[in-house]
């Protein structure tokens, strides 16, 4: 009887995708875009049925995101929302408009997922709507399928929230807790037997208030006549299990793919009588399990055999639908994966074995599994002796550069002679639907190299051209070559494999396809010098050549699970040395290494902390070795909070570095306000996830803002990321008034 914690939802084909994007661009109507939903929630039902899983959820569905869904569900949409209502409110929150910003947007965990950050008032008053937790059930119902119904709970909910008068979100718990009580009886009416609630906010170094927050809510929200299921993940719960012992809830679920001291508490729950969900199927990583290994831990836990409810680690919303696409995949690299319907496939094969019953059909799969985890170890695909022997015999110069950073920044003022407050942006312009179909063209062979590389090259002298219009001061080439930042990369590398439909959401509509690394890792040849060299030679301005960093490079990845993960961050980052070192012989004075994900690797426990810092701060000065003292290194922060890594950032010694500030209300300033950094700061001056167009005036007050923290001579000025899924008519306007409002404080600094 295997249990799912939660199934993708943007579609196989990413169904969802087009249909929100068909609908917000005004191409159709609502009732189109909820048919969609419908068939691709009838769709992932059936696979699971089908697929002989137990346990199904509904309202695991989502349009954009499900902290979002719970929002609406407890009636908690900021004020400012309120002129408007139904789904237009929902997508408003979400993505903003003329006359509304966004929620802020971060990062689930340590996932690759972004959720929308509820704003709560201390004194709100919270009122239930279940109308699509109800209609979902009501629909899987009505197709024969009985589903768990999924709700994130409320010290999850309210851990990941934030108060706009800065109270403590967890204080509203005693108003949130009738809602859910209110809902689980509106559920129980419509004959809902097991709720589901996520919990995962726990495993992170959980605070006292929030351990007793879940004791206290579990013993309130469970009703009879409904199972309560709290499901924790990415990490171990052994705190949250000693909380939730002796409350009326029916059963736990545990990672133990991620938080292997998990088993310490499987002996508690075998005596509580609860169930155990036995998260065993990696729901973020895709290699094949080893089945007989999984078994056999099955068997080895302390508890009864119907205790025991075989289970993901956590929702299969991380990893991409199937591999019955992959027609281009190497065969035997294919035999190593299991994506989210093998991995189906996985759960039932492991439970049937676990309980000693026949597996009939399923032999063969057994017998795949098998040979799959043999040649894995083996294969002369997976293992490099060049690879491996450079990066066990690294030189000094080869680990980090040589000169400190404030001594290399006034050789590199020299040299570029960008003025006070330097203008730039953070590399991707528009990604238009003519650069999306060139580059289809070119990947299906319509369009010679020749041409392909004619048109791109025709849209970076655009590009280059409208910076010099505006008047930026350190201009980029714009990335249209780039379908993604890690995808890019990821193809031009030895030991980086690529599915053809391997799709992973990572907000609303938004998908990345990671690469899987699954082999020791190089780069064969130059990936970005023939475009980066070709934008500078249309300027006088400097051309910023535009990398993604080795930490991120993995944080993006699915990453091989047989080699310590140490090891392939620094061949990763000796494959971006290559490069570094290229782009620079090639004349190119200023190199951006984007970390993007830099925080999003960081473990969830602190315990585990220090060790991630070592590792990432090595390997992205392994990577920047190679650039000399007059060459600037730029890096590239978002999505996350960095108030907590000032130091980690600093040592990754980098030249300037730019960091998302705008989207979450310029907090990051604070981490700046306490912290005595000597090298240069562009801290982003506006969020770029809305088409909403800054002002003038509104870049003038947030460039004084960070002149409040910042000593002029340290400043950089640009958006809070890259501009690629804005517009033209967008981006300029609002560059423009970036670059003007930078003149202006200029002008007024100067004359002081
Ligand atoms: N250089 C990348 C871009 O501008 C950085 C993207 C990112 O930070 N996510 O698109
Ligand atoms: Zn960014």
């Amino acid at each position: 009887m295997p249990y799912v914690v939660g199934y993708p939802r943007i579609g196989e084909k990413r169904e969802l995708k087009f249909a929100l994007e068909k609908y917000w661009r005004g191409e159709t109507s609502l009732n189109e875009l909820e048919e969609v939903a419908k068939e691709l929630r009838a769709r992932h039902w059936n696979y699971q049925k089908e697929a002989g899983i137990e346990y199904i959820s509904s309202n695991d569905f989502s349009y954009y995101d499900q902290m979002i869904d719970m929002i609406v569900m407890l009636g908690a949409e900021p004020q400012e929302y309120k002129d408007l209502e139904g789904i237009d409110r929902y997508f408003v929150m979400a993505r903003g408009d003329q006359n509304h910003k966004a929620l802020p947007m971060t990062k689930w965990f340590n996932t690759n997922y972004h959720y929308f950050v509820p704003q709560l008032r201390k004194d709100m008053e919270f009122a239930l709507n279940l109308q699509k937790p109800l209609n979902e059930f009501k629909e899987a119902k009505a197709l024969g399928i009985e589903t768990k119904v999924n709700l994130i709970g409320p010290v999850t909910f309210l851990s990941l929230s934030r108060t706009i008068d800065g109270s403590d979100p967890l204080d509203l718990l005693p108003r949130v807790l009738p809602i859910y009580k209110e809902a689980m009886e509106g559920l129980k009416e419509a004959g809902v037997k097991m709720v589901q609630f996520d919990e995962p906010a726990l495993v992170k170094d959980p605070t006292q208030k929030q351990l007793e927050a879940i004791k206290q809510a579990y013993k309130v929200i469970p009703t009879k006549g409904i199972e309560s299921y709290i499901v924790t993940y990415f990490e171990h719960a052994n705190e949250v299990v000693e909380q939730l012992i002796d409350t009326p809830i029916s059963g736990i679920g545990l990672d133990f793919v991620h938080g292997p001291k998990n088993i310490q508490s499987v002996e508690e729950i075998a005596k509580s009588g609860k169930k155990l969900i036995a998260g065993v199927v990696d729901g973020r990583n895709i290699w094949v399990s080893d089945i007989d290994k999984k078994v056999q831990f099955l068997q080895e836990l302390p508890i009864e055999k119907d205790q025991v409810i075989v289970s993901t680690s956590c929702s299969l919303l991380h990893v991409p639908y199937t591999l019955a696409y992959e027609k281009k995949l190497d065969s035997n690299i294919k035999s190593w994966l299991a994506f989210t319907n093998e991995k189906l496939a996985e759960l039932r094969l492991i439970d049937k074995l676990y309980r000693g019953k026949e597996i009939g059909e399923d032999r063969e799969l057994l017998e795949a599994n098998k040979a799959a985890n043999e040649t894995r170890k083996s294969s002369l695909q997976i293992h490099n002796k060049a690879v491996q022997e450079r990066l066990a015999n690294l030189k000094p110069e080869e680990k980090e550069r040589q000169m400190r950073g404030e001594e290399r920044l006034p050789l590199q003022r020299e040299i570029l002679g960008y003025p006070m407050l330097p203008t730039t942006t953070i590399g991707s312009f528009p990604q238009t639907s003519e650069v999306r179909k060139l580059r289809r063209d070119y990947k299906e062979g319509k369009i010679s190299q020749e041409e392909y590389k004619a048109k791109i090259k025709e849209m970076i002298r655009y590009c280059v051209n409208v910076q010099e219009d505006i008047g930026l001061d350190v201009l980029v080439h714009g990335e249209f070559e780039r379908n993604d930042m890690v995808e890019y990369f990821g193809q031009m590398l030895s030991g980086v494999a690529f599915s053809e439909n391997g799709w992973v959401q990572s907000y609303g509509s938004r998908c990345v396809k990671p690469p899987i690394i699954y082999g020791d890792v190089s780069r064969p040849a130059p990936m970005t010098v023939e475009w980066i060299t070709y934008a500078q030679s249309l300027t006088d301005k400097p051309m910023k050549g535009m990398l993604t960093g080795p930490v991120t490079m993995l944080n993006w990845s699915f990453v091989r699970d047989d080699l310590d993960r140490e090891l392939v961050y620094k061949q990763m980052a000796l494959a971006i040395a290559d490069e570094v070192r290229d782009l620079q012989d090639a004349g190119i004075k200023v190199i951006q290494v984007d970390e993007a994900a830099f925080k999003e690797g960081y473990p969830l426990r602190s315990e585990n902390r220090n060790e991630y810092e070592r590792v990432a701060v090595e390997s992205f000065k392994i990577s920047t070795a190679p650039a000399r003292p007059k060459t600037q290194i730029h890096t590239h922060m978002c999505y996350s909070d960095f108030n907590d890594i000032m130091p980690t950032i600093d040592a990754m010694d980098a030249d300037v570095i730019s960091i998302e500030t705008a989207r979450n209300g310029n907090r990051l300033l604070e981490a700046f306000r306490n912290y005595h950094y000597k090298k240069e700061v562009g801290a982003g001056v506006y969020d770029i996830h809305s088409p909403r167009i800054p002002s003038k005036e509104e870049l003038i007050a947030q460039i004084e803002d960070r002149l409040k923290v910042f000593p002029a001579r340290l400043l950089w000025i640009n958006p809070d990321c890259g501009l690629k899924t804005r517009r033209w008519e967008e981006v300029i306007p609002a560059l423009t008034n970036m670059v003007e409002a930078t003149k202006d404080v200029r002008s007024r600094i100067v004359k002081l």
